[in-house]
């Protein structure tokens, strides 16, 4: 993945994150991520008055691409006003979908702050071989 596109990825994520609906917290945060068959999916936080109903940006980038049929992902951009980094709900959403996916984290500006993988995020990660093998 070239600098290039991992800067249009966050610039995607930017340019979502104008659609946060974050009434109570004030911290938009979009996501963008792109599959390994090259299709893209973005996401906002989406707050509620009853604020456990919250859904976080990346989740909502994850949950539209595999309601769209999409498992395989490349690499997900996520964009904060201070760079940010995933929760740790998403961070085990994400291991269910691949270790190896890489996690870029950026700043409103759009500058990349971190880049890394959900390996690194979530070292030891419970996965779905662990319910396979688990008997
Ligand atoms: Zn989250």
């Amino acid at each position: 993945m070239t600098s290039e596109e991992k800067q249009s990825l966050i610039d995607l994520a930017n340019e979502a994150r104008r659609r946060a609906y974050v009434p109570y917290s004030n911290y938009p945060v979009g996501a963008a991520l792109r599959t390994k068959s090259g299709r893209l999916y973005t996401g906002v936080n989406v707050e509620n008055a009853a604020y456990p109903q919250t859904m976080c940006a990346e989740r909502i980038a994850i949950f539209k691409a595999v309601s769209e049929g999409e498992t395989e992902f490349e690499v997900i951009a996520v964009v904060t006003s201070n760079g940010g980094s995933p929760c740790g709900g998403c961070r085990q959403v994400m291991a269910e979908f691949g270790l190896d996916t890489i996690v870029l984290m950026a700043n409103g500006n759009g500058e990349l702050a971190k880049e890394t993988t959900v390996k690194e995020l979530l070292p030891e990660a419970f996965t779905p071989k662990h319910l396979m093998t688990g008997k």
